[in-house]
């Protein structure tokens, strides 16, 4: 970690601590298998090593934890947090790891299937939000078919703002994946860390 990285993350680290909610044991898996697959086991080796000697934070047993059990999110933030600024991960690669999530999940995949509509695989996706997270609430507030344009507002969680950039991609992917169309792209229009009250992501297709 460079020295400006170290600030932020020695701050960081403090505030993610203190994170109340959980999330699916699947999500630890997959942070994992990302810095594996864009840094090596020798990159996984060194932010471990790193993690446990400044900061005194282990990695669970990943062959003991369930994918659907519930964690607390503690542990993936501080492990999602630490490896951007460990290896100095750009926000699009941050985007691009929330899509590669969705092709993780299987239970994700299932309901982009499932659905028929674009409005309703939308809607369903936001309406399973605490199928995924313990904390917040995540809604469909517009949906305009003409102007392939919907608005998902996201309640009550806070966590850390490049977070919003990895949902974001997540949603980005289920939106590619239902509307088939691949100049679709969805952009944080409203964020807690910017001074408002909820997220809003605002999805183009
Ligand atoms: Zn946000």
């Amino acid at each position: 970690m460079n020295e400006e990285n170290k600030k932020l993350f020695d701050k960081e680290i403090v505030e993610l601590e203190q994170l109340k909610g959980e999330e699916r044991g699947v999500d630890i898996k997959y942070l994992v298998e990302c810095v594996i697959r864009k840094e090596g086991e020798d990159g996984l080796k060194e932010l471990k090593i790193e993690l446990a000697e400044k900061y005194d934070f282990f990695l669970p047993d990943l062959n003991k934890i369930k994918d659907v059990e519930w964690i607390s999110e503690v542990i993936p933030h501080i492990f999602l947090i630490a490896s951007i600024r460990f290896f100095g991960w750009s926000e699009e690669d941050i985007y691009q790891m929330g899509k590669g999530a969705v092709s993780y999940s299987r239970t994700i995949k299932m309901f982009v299937k499932y659905f028929a509509s674009i409005k309703q695989t939308i809607q369903r996706a936001a309406n399973s939000w605490n199928e995924y997270y313990t904390e917040g609430t995540m809604s469909m507030t517009s949906f305009d078919k003409e102007k392939k344009e919907a608005i998902l507002e996201l309640r009550d969680f806070k966590t850390h703002p490049l977070v919003c950039v990895y949902i974001s991609g997540v949603i980005a992917k289920i939106l590619e994946l239902v509307t088939a169309e691949k100049g679709s792209r969805v952009e944080e229009v409203r964020c807690v860390f910017k001074g408002d009250d909820h997220h809003a992501f605002r999805l183009i297709w």
